[in-house]
């Protein structure tokens, strides 16, 4: 059988960066992040503040070696992509010359514009996909794929759950 194809999410598996948007949100102003209207408004926000994308990408750190794993994937040759939501043209643009000039990573980056979600762009059809979203994650598999949830603070990893992308090395 053909080797599965791997999607890997960005922000919260790969870099710290959904953290790093969330604080900023809060500075300012926006302290609800359960209120999707805030979302929207700190987006809107940031399309007048390129400065807001690039402090939150290029500053963000690999999450647990996520960086580093994915270099060594690649040497391997392994199928593998990001598969990442923006918010913003100039948010995909740092995104890109972050990964491909900064972290060394030179695999497909495959983007979801706001409301679609990432089934919609690629369709699972059986093929991985790793996101600490678990609304992502339902989606992917309720429409066909395997999906891992990632969480960075678990012990150790399940049927379910991932702590760390090492686990791609070994298959
Ligand atoms: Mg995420």
């Amino acid at each position: 059988m053909d080797e599965k194809s791997i999607y890997i999410d960005l922000d919260g598996v790969i870099l710290d960066s959904e953290q790093r948007m969330l604080e900023r949100k809060f500075d300012v102003g926006f302290h609800d992040h359960k209120d999707e209207k805030q979302y929207d408004a700190y987006f809107e926000y940031t399309n007048m503040h390129h400065e807001e994308w690039d402090y939150i990408i290029r500053g963000a750190k690999s999450i647990n070696n996520s960086v580093e794993i994915i270099r060594e994937l690649q040497q391997l040759k392994k199928r593998i992509s990001i598969l990442t939501k923006v918010h913003t043209l100039y948010e995909m643009k740092v995104k890109v010359d972050d990964l491909r000039n900064n972290r060394g990573i030179n695999i497909p980056i495959i983007f979801v514009p706001p409301g679609v979600k990432k089934h919609q762009v690629v369709v699972p059809n059986g093929e991985i996909l790793i996101d600490d979203s678990i609304k992502n994650i339902k989606g992917w598999i309720n429409n066909g794929g395997i999906g891992y949830v990632f969480d960075e603070s678990i012990l150790e990893n399940d049927k379910a759950k991932v702590k760390s992308l090492d686990f791609l090395l070994k298959g």
